[in-house]
């Protein structure tokens, strides 16, 4: 897993304004003095400073791309909860929409989950959101999130454990539902490492192949099946990825099997024209590279029961390793 560069007040604004150039940044550089202010002295259990929870939670919010709003929330969260600070003094300061945020995120904060029972997991996700009203409160509770799985080391194993399966219980299924993949990767992997540190390691060990290897890997794969689908006529748009340890886990545990078992670390997926051309170029991949028995599956001619269709299938890929591959429309 890649280290995350430390946010500052100067890193959040380059990126509101790299993709909102007349942001009155002044706005985050009040929030910011406001939030150090209040949590002046104020320490992690890492021992840093307070303040560089509530900047990183506003450098995720701003990554994603939110309004002035929410990344002013982000850099506030915690200033409720945790300081002298009142709802009061932030309304006077940055107005009611900005105090209707923060409310609401010190209301989730409130809460916490204890079973991990499935059921019981569905009724308090959705009773999150729609206690949050506005989604934005969600967005800043998943940033929070994760700055808080990022820095989970620090605290006692007891604590990391009944923290990392609520993650997984509630904030990565609202991640995905969300749409936003790479919070939900990011949330699961931590969530393995100190879950089952002991597959997290192993798994990290063996793929030891750094994520540029990797992506270079899955460049000279995706070029190699253009070309040879291009021989044979057919126009297709091939997306390549890295799969991320916690769903090479779930695979391991579904098939009860050791890593070595579950070579197919890279994943691809190929988008064609029609449902003509998925099957053509099925015939080219399993032409080109040897399939592995037992893993095709044809879910155009036999849909999920959701209604999911794609042909799947894992085949030897040109470097001797297993890839996993699914061919669609677009
Ligand atoms: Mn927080």
């Amino acid at each position: 897993m890649a280290k995350y560069d430390p946010a500052s007040l100067k890193t959040i604004c380059g990126t509101i304004t790299s993709y909102y150039p007349d942001a009155k940044v002044e706005l985050v550089k009040k929030a910011y003095n406001f939030a150090e202010k209040a949590h002046r002295g104020q320490l992690r259990s890492s021992g840093e400073p307070y303040m560089i929870h509530p900047v990183d939670v506003a450098q995720t919010l701003a990554d994603l791309k939110l309004d002035i709003s929410s990344i002013v929330t982000g850099l506030l969260h915690d200033t409720v909860e945790d300081t002298h600070a009142t709802l009061e003094e932030i309304e006077k300061e940055f107005g009611h929409e900005i105090t209707e945020l923060v409310d609401g995120v010190t209301k989730l904060s409130k809460m916490t989950f204890k079973t991990s029972e499935e059921k019981q997991a569905e009724n308090f996700r959705k009773m999150i959101v729609a206690m949050a009203k506005d989604i934005r409160v969600i967005l800043v509770k998943l940033a929070d999130r994760l700055n808080n799985m990022r820095t989970l080391e620090h605290l006692p194993p007891h604590k990391q454990q009944a923290i990392a399966q609520e993650t997984l219980d509630i904030y990565t299924p609202i991640s995905n539902r969300l749409g936003m993949s790479w919070i939900k990767i990011e949330l699961e992997d931590l969530c393995l490492r100190f879950l089952h540190p002991d597959v997290y390691y192993k798994l990290a060990q063996k793929i030891a192949r750094t994520k540029k290897e990797r992506e270079k890997h899955i460049e000279q794969i995706t070029e190699l099946t253009q070309e040879k689908l291009k021989e044979y006529d057919v126009q297709a748009t091939i997306v390549g990825r890295a799969k991320h340890f916690y769903s090479i886990y779930k695979k391991m545990e579904r098939r009860k099997t050791e890593f070595e078992q579950v070579f197919d670390i890279v994943a691809f997926r190929i988008l064609v024209e029609n449902i003509t051309e998925c099957y053509k170029a099925l015939g080219v991949i399993h032409a080109t590279y040897k399939p592995i028995p037992g893993r095709f599956k044809d879910y155009i001619a036999m849909p999920k029961t959701n209604g999911y269709q794609s042909l799947h299938t894992t085949v030897v890929g040109p470097y001797g390793d297993r890839v996993e591959i699914q061919i669609r429309t677009h």
